[in-house]
């Protein structure tokens, strides 16, 4: 037998748990569909049982969660605020510090791990009364008489007028879809864990660019007394590797000098977890019954710290514009993929520039070039002496200048 809804969002990962929950608000019935059973472990669990993968909200990001009544302290006291941010070149002496008060807010965002997130918009969804089916993943789907018919792996199927694909960089949906992705592989491989250091981190994203790959110190809670952060290194794929098998000493110590002992000693560290570093783009966002966000639309390098945040944004304008149809007539509608093109023609565009910004930082800060290597220490030394430039930089990257923004 199947089950009904207007839409059905695919992925319960942040992206897919708050679309369920903004278009929810907006009085649409949803139901939501995830692989993974709700006690499962993430697969990117550190030794200490810690998630290993952390996210950097925006005050964006932050006040959409607020917006959808995601309660903060489920999820806050894992994560901490970090006021600055600080980037310097290893191959000279361009540094760049944007802080807080530049721009007049209290914070710039807050680093939090994955799994408590994502844990307390699971919890949201249940107070919220949205369905949701768990331990079972899509396997595939087909338009039946203008709405979308999915069927699960454990043989059960549900039918909507709209599929919100939220299943992340390998979706499913997206290519039952046919909806084709661009790929560039950039040849590296970022490694994720946990640090304790010797000295604090001022509650400051640190990032070196080294010639090998950008390393970022990201601000972690201390722990009775010890100051963590959570690392994120991207490195050519065959170093990376290399790194990952080194013993926790030895890793500790290339960490400390990558570092440039900044830091004092790395005095321990979590298990690593590697991922290659791919930047997709889907070609599309939208096919009839079916909308991509987050992940499943674009995945960019973990070096801008703005995956989950332009996720984020997807949801923001898909829910303004749904707005109309589901206070109206056109909820029939609601798979008719000319309703998306405000959507797409925002969103894409959008996460393209940021596709491409990345794309271009991470050539110009590996190149070897006498006179490329001046050009960025000469730039990053005139966008800090530029206030206006800067300003403009830091509000974009806290999502405070973006098209959308209508709350719920
Ligand atoms: C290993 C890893 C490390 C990362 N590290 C960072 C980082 O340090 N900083 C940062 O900003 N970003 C990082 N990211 C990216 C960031 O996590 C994402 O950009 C962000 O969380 C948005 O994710 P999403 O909700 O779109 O997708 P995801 O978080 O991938 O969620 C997708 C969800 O869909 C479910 N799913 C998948 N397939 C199916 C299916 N067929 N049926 C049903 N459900 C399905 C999955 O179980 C999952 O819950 C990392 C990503 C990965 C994979």
């Amino acid at each position: 037998m199947s089950r009904r809804a207007d839409i059905v969002v695919v992925g319960a990962g942040v992206v897919g748990a708050c679309a369920a929950l903004a278009l929810a608000r907006l009085g649409a019935e949803v139901m939501v569909l995830e692989r993974r059973a709700p006690g499962a472990k993430a697969p990117t669990a550190g030794v200490l049982g810690e998630d290993l993968r952390t996210l950097a909200l925006s005050p964006a990001s932050i006040a959409l969660l607020a917006e959808l009544d995601v309660d903060e302290s489920d999820w806050a006291a894992a994560g901490c605020p970090y006021g600055a941010m600080e980037v310097w070149d290893a191959e000279g002496t361009g540094n760049l510090r944007f802080t807080a008060e530049e721009i007049g807010v209290a914070e710039l965002g807050r680093l939090v791990p994955h799994h408590p997130l994502a844990f307390a918009l699971w919890q949201t969804l249940e107070r919220e009364g949205i369905a949701c089916v768990t331990g079972a993943g899509v396997s595939g789907m087909e338009a039946l008489g203008g709405r979308s018919v999915v069927r699960l792996d454990d043989g059960s199927e549900v039918e909507a007028a709209l599929v919100v694909a939220a299943d992340g960089g390998e979706s499913r949906v997206r290519s039952l879809a046919g909806i084709e992705v661009s790929s560039e592989d950039t040849g590296q491989r970022a490694i994720a864990t946990l640090a304790e250091i010797e000295r604090p981190h001022e509650n400051t994203a640190w990032q070196r660019f080294l010639p090998t790959g950008p390393l970022a110190f990201l601000p972690l809670p201390d722990v009775d007394g010890r100051h963590r952060v959570s690392v994120v290194w991207s490195l050519d794929t065959d170093r990376a590797l290399a790194m990952e098998a080194l013993a926790d000493a030895e890793f500790a110590a290339a960490l400390s000098r990558a570092m440039e002992g900044r830091f004092g000693a790395v005095l321990a560290v979590d298990r690593r977890v590697g991922f290659p570093l791919q930047q997709r783009h889907a070609q599309t966002y939208r096919a009839p019954g079916v909308v991509l966000v987050g992940d499943a639309a674009h995945v960019l390098h973990p070096m801008a710290g703005q995956g989950v945040n332009l996720g984020l944004q997807d949801v923001r304008v898909l829910r303004d514009e749904l707005r109309r149809p589901l206070r109206g007539p056109g909820r029939a509608l609601l798979g008719d993929p000319d309703l998306l093109y405000h959507y797409e023609r925002i969103r894409r565009g959008e996460n393209a520039i940021m596709l491409r910004t990345m794309d271009g930082l991470q050539r110009l800060f590996a190149a070897e070039d006498p006179g490329l290597r001046w050009l960025r220490n000469e730039g990053l030394r005139r966008v800090g002496d530029l206030g206006m430039v800067k300003r403009t930089l830091l509000r974009q990257a806290m999502g405070l200048d973006s098209t959308a923004g209508e709350p719920a």
